[in-house]
């Protein structure tokens, strides 16, 4: 058989519309009508099969951008939410009590860092921080009440790769589940093929990748989606970070050329680090044979897809890296902007941006140079134009 597509699963899904419409309609609807009573009291209970109740629960426009995703991931079922975070810290509340311990990488993106490191222990819930790329560190880490592995397949802004198989099987040990934050590489890597339990998403970048919202997604088993969204004790429900339907619509739409888009920032990108490489930068990109993380990438990978579009350079010290990145932006590389996944190159210097949540100790014990830029690869059609102008920076600073 062949392996799995997560771009032919999307393409295979028909959704049809309320009037046979090809990009179904948006249900621009707060609440639904019932024909009789009862079946909304059924509905409440969700005891009924395609019935709308209220848009906190459940829109039609969600579903189908829910389903969607679902078929990219090979999960039975997601969640949308209106941004990365919402679906973060949605999908973490719901499997942790007052008491329990989560066990998270060290390097990830700063909101969730701090979001772990500085809001859970309100609820006396405890978090071990660890080199990811350990695994004896992740085993010694592990406790009998350890809810969660927390990771990103690809970590934030370092560039490692999670070893997604072997931290499945520690979660195992203890009955906690794998959570994999995927943002960095849709469809190039298909966490729940190897073993993670939940897919966080932030839509924001790559999956939307027209830089016009932020919007998130959970996805999982059917039970533990519908746990999220139980009219009881969802945490999705009951917190309430839904996403409008609106653009839950023009998201749908992007998915369906996030194959193309994901070839054209790796290729892009590998261009780019071949450069790089050429010139004698400092920098991180996965598709590079010396770099650490590039064996177990190739291992996990949906290859047709490439290894993304981030790459991250060292320059150093952080005044070298703004001087570059504010001469790159006159040159018209790209963007000085955080965020990522975009049709045009983006760069920001991580450790003042993204990353600023991390203390600078915590900084350095994870190798996160004060200097590093880290670049989101844009869909340039002239790549090598794009490199003269990024090399004519370097120069012009005597920086290579
Ligand atoms: C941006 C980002 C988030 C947060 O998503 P928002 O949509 O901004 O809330 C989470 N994880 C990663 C890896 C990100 O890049």
């Amino acid at each position: 058989m062949k392996k799995f597509d997560p771009a032919s699963s999307i393409q295979d899904l028909l959704q049809f519309g309320e009037f046979g419409d090809v990009n179904p309609s948006i249900t621009d609807s707060a609440t639904y009508s019932f024909m009789e009573a009862k079946t909304m009291v059924d509905t409440f209970h969700g005891e009924t099969e395609g019935c709308f109740l209220y848009s906190r629960h459940w829109n039609p426009s969600n579903k189908y951008l829910a389903d969607a995703l679902a078929a990219m991931e090979g999960t039975e079922a997601a969640w949308v939410t209106g941004s990365g975070m919402g679906a973060i810290t949605s999908a973490i509340l719901q499997l942790v009590n007052t008491g329990d311990h989560i066990v998270s990488s060290i390097t990830t993106y700063g909101g969730t860092f701090a979001f772990l490191k500085n809001y859970l222990p309100k609820f006396n819930i405890e978090v071990s921080f660890v080199d990811i790329t350990n695994l004896d560190e992740v085993k010694k880490a592990m406790r009998p009440n350890t809810k969660i592995i927390y990771t990103e397949t690809m970590t934030n802004p370092m560039l490692n790769i999670s070893d997604l198989p072997e931290l499945s099987k520690i979660a195992d040990t203890v009955g906690a589940k794998l959570m994999v934050d995927n943002t960095f590489t849709p469809m190039i890597i298909t966490p729940i093929k190897h073993g993670a339990h939940i897919v966080v998403y932030s839509m924001t970048k790559f999956i939307n990748g027209k830089n016009d919202c932020v919007a998130g997604a959970i996805c999982g088993t059917m039970d533990y989606i519908n746990s999220l969204s139980d009219v009881n004790s969802g945490t999705a429900m009951l917190l309430g970070p839904v996403l409008d339907p609106m653009r839950s619509s023009s998201i749908l739409k992007n998915i369906h050329t996030l194959h193309i888009r994901m070839k054209q920032h790796s290729a892009n990108a590998m261009y780019l680090a071949l450069k790089f490489k050429e010139i004698g930068l400092k920098f991180v990109y996965t598709g590079m044979p010396e770099c650490k993380g590039h064996d177990l990438m190739k291992k996990m990978m949906n290859p047709e897809f490439g290894f993304g579009g981030m790459i991250a350079i060292d320059m150093q010290t952080a005044v070298r890296a703004s001087l570059l990145m504010e001469m790159m932006q006159k040159q018209g590389v790209g963007y000085l902007a955080v965020s990522l996944g975009y049709f045009k190159t983006l760069f920001s210097n991580s450790g003042k941006s993204t990353s600023s949540e991390v203390p600078e100790e915590t900084q350095k014990e994870m190798g996160l140079s004060e200097g590093l830029v880290r670049f989101s690869v844009g869909l340039d059609n002239d790549i090598e134009r794009t490199f003269d102008k990024i090399h004519y920076c370097l120069k012009e600073l005597k920086f290579v």
